[in-house]
């Protein structure tokens, strides 16, 4: 029996599969270290570098020994700064109890889960979800209930979370924009959810990672701007790692009810304890300073969406809708898989990989196996190298 086989591992980690987003960086970067050129389509990071005056901000936090133990929610001056931050750009208030900083986003969404869910109780996730959803659920011993939003273009509507509410349901998770499909939920709609799910004594968790990417005639909300009655039930996340190109930084935070919130500190507390002191000053000076970093790098985002969508739906075989928001487009390639002897989406990343030198992520990771997850986190250049690529290994298909 291997060593692997052998280790008696539990049973809620043996029912955890690694991360498939991950998996796919990991991918891209053993061909590269291989010497072999990867268009990355895959990782859903900016490939813009993070602003100097923010690197600036840990330099000096290093030369003044910032190097010790923060309280494990964060530094005050830091959950300042995110209170004023939202305020700013959203007129809401917060308290400084009722928020902390976490080691990234993704510490934040695991915090939040496993304060929340026992064995059996049911959490709601509109389908295609990120992939670490229901893998955390599965280790708090809860249940994904997921959703089928596609025919309805994306769209949660309020009538199909209401024909998955059971009595053991309690939680919803709402992401918007929406890793992988880009789908943006307006204000209203996202009322009238939080609205229903709290009518049947739900929690809510908003995934808000991508909020700050919206693009015209959307504009970027906060379930913290909800009625103070819906507020009370909804706990807020969101990261530095794409608002301020930071994903290596590691620094996420969740906004909510102050006793979800003790209990999420809590968990913090004996888990990693405090996010890295230096990136917390380096936080500060992105959450403080000038925006205006943010406001390019969406530009530049639209700017490649709109060469992606067209020269995808161009790919016979290929159907792709408009992304609101977030930097990722989601093709329906079932027409393609149709006319092939593939099997699935999988299969597809793994020959465009090998093959062609394309890095994506199979639909199969987010529950929806008929489709790509393309990151236009790259540059336009890249994109359309990428795109000449998938319709090279299309047309070799048919
Ligand atoms: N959230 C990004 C993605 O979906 C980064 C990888 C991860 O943490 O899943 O690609």
């Amino acid at each position: 029996m291997s060593e692997t086989l052998a280790f008696p591992r539990s049973t809620r980690v043996s029912q955890m599969q690694p991360s498939s987003t991950l998996a796919v960086v990991q991918a891209a970067l053993r061909l590269r270290a291989a010497g072999i050129e990867i268009i990355d389509l895959g990782a859903g990071e900016p490939d813009f570098p993070t602003p100097d005056h923010i690197k600036r901000a840990a330099h000096a936090a290093l030369q003044e020994d910032f190097t010790r133990y923060t309280p494990a929610s964060g530094i005050k001056e830091l959950k300042e700064a995110i209170i004023e931050r939202l305020a700013e750009d959203y007129g809401i208030d917060y308290s400084p109890a009722q928020v902390m900083a976490t080691a990234g986003g993704k510490q934040a969404i695991f915090n939040a889960i496993v304060t929340l869910i026992n064995p059996g109780d049911e959490v709601l996730i509109p389908s295609p979800y990120w992939v670490t959803f229901p893998e955390i659920v599965a280790f708090a011993g809860g249940q994904s209930v997921f959703i089928d939003t596609e025919p309805t273009d994306f769209q949660l509507t309020v009538d199909s979370l209401e024909a998955h509410l059971t009595p053991r349901a309690k939680l919803l998770i709402l992401n918007s924009p929406c890793n992988p499909t880009g789908r943006t939920i307006p204000p209203e709609r996202f009322r009238q959810l939080v609205e229903k799910a709290v009518e049947h004594g739900l929690y809510v968790m908003s995934d808000e990672c991508y909020r700050e990417f919206v693009y015209p005639p959307m504009k970027p909300f906060c379930a913290g701007q909800l009625p103070p009655e819906l507020r009370s039930r909804v706990l807020i996340v969101g990261t530095l790692s794409k608002t301020y190109a930071m994903t290596g930084w590691r620094l996420g935070y969740a906004l909510g009810p102050e006793p979800w919130i003790t209990e999420m500190i809590k968990v913090q507390s004996h888990s990693t304890s405090n996010p890295n002191s230096i990136t917390q000053k380096a936080a500060i000076a992105a959450l403080r300073g000038p925006q205006e970093p943010l406001i390019g790098m969406l530009e530049e985002y639209e700017r490649r969406r709109d060469f992606l969508i067209p020269a995808l739906n161009d790919i016979p075989g290929v159907s792709c809708l408009w992304p609101e928001g977030a930097f990722y487009a989601f093709p329906d390639i079932r027409g393609v898989l149709e006319r092939s002897s593939l099997n699935s989406s999988i299969e597809v990343q793994r020959r465009l990989l090998e093959e062609y030198h394309v890095a994506v992520t199979a639909g199969a990771a987010f529950g929806s196996d008929g489709h790509l997850r393309i990151s236009y986190a790259n540059s336009l250049e890249a994109l359309e190298k990428g795109v000449e690529r998938l319709r090279a290994f299309v047309e070799r298909l048919s």
